[in-house]
């Protein structure tokens, strides 16, 4: 269904009485929640499509439908009470949403989350776009492992769908590790990636809405450990000028190509040469961006409320420098059930502790994220790199 007219907060749903518009969106885990919480702020009401009774997002919405992605009657109720229905988890079946975008508003739409979900469409996009990512090719059998070309190894290989995290995905230093990853990946359609020398590596969220208005976020600088994000830095001078601008100007024509409506991420490498390639999108709001909930004068999850209603979209103003820390599962402790020492870290200047309400720690589960906001950058990085000493996370 096209977007006609806004999903204006406050106005009531189209069955009498049935009380304020209700927003939903699949997937109930943390990026779920920060969407409800920015949801109920401007008055609606929300749904949550996710089979875990205690999802992060779930426990915290108005409705909570429990049952799978694709299950046809959890489907079908979504659609009867939501107005507008968005995702926050890559891997929801792009089929449910082309489903529900029979009867109701889908923001991002099926086709584009499908390439999203595709390692190979992905970088077909990319080319489309002329936004140059790491030297590829795909491995479906074994005569493509003969065949790859010797000069993308050492390399890396991704299955093409459902990786998130560094799942899903093995470092190969030779040919002969590439057959034995590709056996250890259960000979899924992969890619073979060409290990790049990083200088460093960044991201850029934004906004499109239906009417092909875009906004971003200032660029993210990011540190991975284990392939899993651990520390965000936004402040002017994160990363050189040239490059920044380089990255939102291809991330926008990135969101373009896909005529994408709703809150967009695309994560970037900057090689040893200083040149920008692409790495990946992700099509929904983004850890990188978490700190724009304490930094900024809007959130990634405000915009994403805005982009699925159809709402205006303003530039989003960063008012503070910010360091956003992962708080994964091992800082529960070796048993994974103490409690880190909270009381020191919100003792620092400019803490801002966000937790999931997950059940159960786990090492490299997301079990929250401290963002510390200073006037200065130097500032915020004293107040993160003493966080990080009380908490044991390793300096950055
Ligand atoms: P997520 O979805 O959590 O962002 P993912 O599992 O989809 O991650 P990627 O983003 O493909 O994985 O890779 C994870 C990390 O591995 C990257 O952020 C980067 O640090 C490293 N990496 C991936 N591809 C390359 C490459 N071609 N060369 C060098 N490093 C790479
Ligand atoms: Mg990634």
């Amino acid at each position: 269904m096209s977007a006609s007219a806004a999903l204006l907060p406050g106005a009531q749903n189209s069955t009498p009485g049935a009380g304020p518009l209700t927003l939903g969106v699949l997937g109930g885990g943390q990026l779920g929640r920060m969407f409800v919480h920015a949801a109920q702020t401007m008055g609606y009401e929300t749904a949550v499509l996710d089979p875990d009774a205690e999802s992060p997002a779930g426990r915290v919405s108005h409705h909570h439908i429990r049952c799978a992605y694709q299950d046809p009657q959890g489907l079908a109720q979504l659609a009867a009470i939501c107005s507008g229905i968005t995702t926050e988890f890559e891997n929801v079946p792009a089929d449910a949403l082309a489903t529900l975008a029979a009867t109701r508003l889908v923001a991002p739409g099926a086709k584009a989350v499908a390439i999203a979900q595709d390692r190979l469409a992905e970088k077909a996009h990319f080319g489309r776009c002329g936004v140059p990512c790491a030297p590829f090719t795909a491995i479906a059998g074994p005569a493509d492992i003969e065949e790859a070309p010797a000069d993308l190894l050492p390399g890396i290989l991704k299955t093409v769908r459902l990786g998130y995290d560094g799942k899903g995905q093995l470092r190969v230093a030779d040919r002969a590790q590439l057959r034995q990853a590709f056996a250890d990946l259960q000979q899924q359609v992969c890619v073979l990636e060409k290990m790049l020398p990083l200088a460093l590596e960044c991201s850029v969220i934004l906004a499109r809405g239906a009417d092909g208005a875009m906004v971003h976020f200032p660029v993210q600088r990011n540190l991975h450990r284990a392939g899993i994000l651990a520390v965000t830095e936004v402040f002017e001078g994160n990363v050189p000028a040239a490059l920044a601008a380089q990255a939102v100007q291809s991330a926008c024509a990135i969101a373009q190509g896909l005529s994408y409506v709703g809150v967009l991420c695309v994560e970037f490498f900057v090689l040893q040469d200083g040149s920008l390639v692409v790495n990946e999108i992700a099509p929904r709001p983004h850890n990188s961006g978490h700190y724009s909930l304490d930094a900024c004068d809007q959130s990634q999850f405000d915009l994403q409320v805005r982009t699925l209603a159809g709402l205006p979209l303003t530039s989003p103003r960063q008012h503070s420098a910010a360091v956003m820390l992962n708080l994964l599962g091992e800082l529960w402790g070796p048993g994974l059930d103490a409690t880190p020492p909270w009381d020191a870290v919100l003792a620092l200047p400019g803490a801002h502790l966000h937790l999931y309400g997950k059940r159960q720690a786990r090492p490299g589960r997301k079990m929250g994220h401290l963002t510390l906001t200073a006037n200065s950058p130097q500032a915020a990085r004293v107040s993160a790199l003493e966080a990080a000493q009380i908490l044991g996370i390793e300096a950055f």
